[in-house]
């Protein structure tokens, strides 16, 4: 039961109060978590309700799918196990031998997946630097291409691609464009608003906020014949999220907005101080004005540039590891978009085919004090170098 449809209302409002959503039959302000995996059928036989069985839909998972609709201005919104998993359903919903471009720099995972395991199911994938429009127009196969993929800002190098321009040139092939938004999260920019078809979060990351939920999300532009299929994929892979899960998301998602905005802040502030710290070859983040991607950046996301950036050590790879096993605050680990900071050393997990730096490190900014944040790494950066 919505108590307004939020389209009138900012994100920070919708995610707060999870929609207004009143639970009906005891008035509850949190919803419950709904964990039955079947219905009982109506006396005439029917299933009125909406509900049938736990794989292909439950009520706490769609409660989460409306606020995360919501906050992208979508049609719907599906979750997922996995943010894996929601993008691989995206490409399991073409039919094969589909063309697919994405871009050389992008979460290695799906980067991985793409190149090893799509061929497998008949699909072909060509990837190319998308930030580049030319390439990426070069890269399209005429008739072939169904899908054009990228990640803005992307990881670990924060390159920015131009999402509308991506759109158009995807458009002109009769070919969607789906996009990795997992960094910039719907509070900083709205991609299908750009014209992008389908939106991707991993989920674990910002939308949760809390490094204790594994889940994807997808958002659409159009209830259309992919949507369905992506919902098929779903249904019969098992794929959606777990209504615990879901619960937890929806808890996280409350804080979005005010996460994110901490986050953003933050994380421009260590940029423009670590890119003048003495050790420090080169600072990348979209928020400094020499960043390749600025001015697109600057463009497209609206409120700041998100809470990821990477430094580039003096030392080289020896003095990255050395100044990552040597803080203290930062939590050396994967993952990303937590309230607690992390620090990782990115090249040792992507290993040689990535396009990753060896001197590179990978910066989530968490929500601690951003003083703090700089002392812990300015010390471990000045102790690598002894
Ligand atoms: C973590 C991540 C993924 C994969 O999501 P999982 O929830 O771990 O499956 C995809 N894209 C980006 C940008 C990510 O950071």
């Amino acid at each position: 039961m919505n108590e307004h449809s939020g389209s009138d209302l900012k994100p920070r409002t919708v995610a707060a109060q999870a929609l207004g959503t009143i639970e009906p039959g005891t008035k509850a302000v949190v919803p419950p978590v709904h964990v039955a995996t079947t219905f009982i059928r109506d006396p005439d036989n029917q299933y009125r309700s909406g509900f049938i069985y736990g794989r292909p839909d439950n009520a706490t998972v769609r409660q989460a799918e409306a606020v995360i609709a919501a906050l992208e201005v979508a049609a719907d919104a599906k979750l997922f196990g996995a943010g894996m998993a929601a993008a691989i359903a995206v490409v399991l919903a073409l039919d094969p031998p589909a063309h697919i471009v994405a871009p050389t720099v992008m979460y290695w995972g799906l980067r991985r997946w793409l190149v090893d395991e799509a061929p497998r199911f008949g699909y072909r994938v060509s990837l190319v630097d998308t930030s580049d429009l030319a390439a990426l127009r070069a890269a399209i196969r005429p008739g072939a291409t169904k899908l054009v993929w990228i990640e803005t800002p992307a990881n670990p190098l924060w390159t920015v691609t131009d999402v509308a321009a991506a759109a158009e040139i995807a458009h002109a092939a009769s070919a969607i464009l789906g996009i990795d938004s997992t960094v910039a999260t719907p509070i900083l920019m709205r991609p299908l608003a750009l014209g992008a078809d389908i939106v991707m979060h991993s989920a674990t990351k910002y939308l949760n906020g809390h490094s204790d939920v594994i889940a994807g999300a997808l958002a659409t532009a159009r209830k259309d014949a992919l949507w369905t299929r992506i919902e098929t994929v779903r249904a019969g892979h098992g794929a959606i999220l777990g209504p615990f899960e879901a619960w937890l998301l929806l808890r996280g998602l409350r804080t979005l907005d005010v996460r994110v905005c901490a986050q953003s802040q933050a994380a421009l502030e260590l940029a423009q101080r670590l890119a003048q710290h003495r050790e420090v070859d080169h600072a990348l983040y979209p928020g400094l004005p020499h960043h390749p991607g600025h001015a697109t950046a600057a463009r497209q996301m609206t409120g700041g540039f998100g809470g990821m950036l990477s430094i580039r050590v003096k030392g080289g790879e020896r003095a990255a590891i050395a100044a990552a096993a040597r803080v203290n605050l930062w939590k050396r680990a994967t993952s990303l978009g937590g309230v607690e900071s992390l620090i990782e050393h990115r090249a040792s997990i992507e290993g040689p085919t990535s396009p990753c730096p060896a001197d590179l490190l990978r910066l989530s900014v968490g929500l601690e004090d951003v003083d703090d944040l700089y002392a812990d790494l300015d010390r471990a950066l000045r102790a690598a170098n002894e």
